[in-house]
């Protein structure tokens, strides 16, 4: 029996967005499509976007990559977590980390019994001393986690940070391997079927006219096809996420390769720092409503710690996403789909979420309603609980040093987060979702790190022996103290592992 029919695939744009979706489709469904992917080196890549959350690990392992190998291409060190520096107020730092706090095993979340023992007037160290994958970064060491579930080395997962320009073409690699076939040009008209409106082919500079049955969307912020062909609009959040211009600049790493990215807040917004195994990335994302790109590129270029490498280079964005992300026969994916800042590394998250939903919701060669309404139904949870975490670490602050600071202080945000911050710093509830990125330790962590304090804790924390309960504490940090002693330093670990190819 004949099989269903090959679908025509056809992308448009190879960034990290386009190779990501083809390596995927043509690894994951050989037997569904057929895959054309049109990019133009003339436009290029935005040539950002180089810290990822855990997610991605599945992503690569789904593709048979092995990792060491991936690393070493593209240059890669390992992440624990996220730094957040001068946030709650100047001088405070805490680590946003890929584990849990305590052994995460108990019915009660360990929060909870922290909690206690400070209202009861003891004297408990900082929650982040009861993170082993905290405390691992602290000490900038680094290995794999443990197999075994009843180990302390086992509380944490990682990700990756890794040269963005190198990215996509190790991605490149592996479709055209499996059978992508890509062809350079600059899409200049988009052809619609003048009944249904569908996508019906695109038309290239050179005259080629590409058809296919489904098209997707990896143009980048352009959102040739979604936005600009089918015009679905544009739903702005920059009211909430007021950054909307960065400047990037890459230098010399002077000071340590840690296994983190760092996010230092600054006068209009914040500064990433990301160490990779050859040079360091930075960039200083700002809102032009309260500095200039001139202040801001000088402001990046007095902070960074290495000699620079490239002048800075200014990019501009919208806070945001399309209202849907699939319309017609046509899907977004990646910046052209929006964008949510890149504070909590999320963009490549919601690459993948995107590309998961998609195969799971294959359609055949008539789309099906249905299907493309669960699509749209799950990326827009994707955005609407990373967007309301993203606001809270503005808004988590007492700072009023600057405008900035007062406006994100004050401002009003979404009814379904204050209502998380209100449940929180009542009684340390969490609210809990069935899909959604970020977990409890991270919601944790933010509400902690910037100065939200629960008044209350699970009233099943009272159930253990207060002397118990502290010696138990006091038990678990000596063993992640010796724990981490134990480990590799970072760099130490990627020489061993995954040292950047001599050829790359
Ligand atoms: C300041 C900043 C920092 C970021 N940091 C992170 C981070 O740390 N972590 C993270 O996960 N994400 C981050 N991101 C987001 C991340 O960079 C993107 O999600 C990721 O690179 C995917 O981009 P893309 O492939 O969708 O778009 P792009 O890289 O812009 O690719 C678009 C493609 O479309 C092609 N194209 C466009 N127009 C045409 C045309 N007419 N014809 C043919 N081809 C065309 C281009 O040539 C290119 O190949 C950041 C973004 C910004 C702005």
């Amino acid at each position: 029996m004949a099989g269903p029919e090959r679908l025509r695939v056809v992308i448009v744009g190879g960034g990290t967005s386009g190779w990501m979706t083809a390596a995927a489709l043509v690894r994951l469904l050989p037997r569904r499509v057929s895959l054309h992917l049109i990019e133009s080196e003339a436009i290029g890549v935005i040539g950002v976007g180089e810290a990822t959350l855990p997610h991605i690990r599945g992503f690569v392992e789904k593709l048979g990559i092995r990792e060491a190998d991936f690393m070493a291409w593209t240059r890669g060190t390992f992440k624990l977590g996220i730094e957040f520096r001068d946030w709650g107020k100047l001088g405070d730092s805490y680590i946003h980390p890929f584990g849990t706090f305590g052994r995460g095993k108990g019915e009660v979340d360990f929060h909870h019994y922290w909690t206690r023992l400070r209202a009861e007037g003891a004297d408990v160290p900082p929650l982040e001393h009861f993170s082993y994958a905290c405390m691992l970064a602290r000490a900038n060491r680094f290995d794999l986690p443990d197999a075994d579930p009843d180990k302390l080395a086992s509380t944490f997962g990682y990700a990756y940070q890794f040269d963005a320009l190198l990215f996509a073409p190790y991605l490149r690699a592996i479709a055209e391997d499996l059978g992508a076939r890509r062809t350079e040009g600059r899409v200049v008209e988009v052809l619609r079927d003048g009944r249904s409106g569908d996508i019906a082919a695109i038309r290239l500079e050179d005259g080629q006219v590409i058809e296919g049955d489904l098209f997707i969307d990896c143009s980048g912020f352009r959102s040739l096809l979604l936005g600009e062909a089918l015009e679905e609009p544009f739903e702005d959040w920059n009211h909430w996420l007021p950054a909307d211009r960065a400047v990037a600049m890459p230098c010399r790493t002077q000071t340590a390769v840690t296994p983190y990215t760092s996010a230092i807040a600054m006068p209009a917004g914040w500064r990433w720092r990301i160490p990779l195994q050859h040079r360091t990335g930075n960039g200083y994302v700002y809102a032009s409503a309260f500095t200039s790109d001139e202040e801001a590129a000088r402001a990046l270029t007095h902070a960074v710690e290495g000699a620079p490498l490239a002048d800075p280079r200014p990019l501009r964005f919208r806070a945001g996403r399309r209202r849907r992300s699939w319309s017609h026969n046509c899907i977004a994916i990646g910046l052209a789909s929006g964008f949510l800042e890149p504070l909590e590394s999320t963009s490549i998250y919601l690459v993948q979420q995107a590309i998961t939903a998609l195969i799971e919701l294959f359609p055949e060669k008539q789309v099906s309603p249905v299907d493309r309404d669960e699509f749209n139904r799950l990326i827009d949870l994707e955005y609407d609980r990373i967007r309301d975490f993203l606001i809270l670490h503005y808004h988590a602050t007492t700072r009023d040093d600057t405008a900035f600071w007062n406006y994100v202080r004050t401002m009003t945000v979404p009814d379904s987060l204050s209502e998380k911050i209100e449940l929180f710093r009542r009684a340390g509830r969490v609210v809990k979702y069935r899909e959604g990125v970020f977990l409890d330790a991270s919601w944790i962590a933010v509400y902690v790190g910037q100065g939200i304090l629960p008044q209350g804790y699970d009233p099943r924390a009272d159930q253990a022996d207060g002397a118990v309960l502290m010696r138990g504490m006091q038990a678990l940090q000596a063993e992640i103290t010796s724990t981490v002693a134990r480990v590799p330093e970072h760099l130490r670990y990627i020489d061993r592992y995954c040292a950047m190819a001599a050829a790359a």
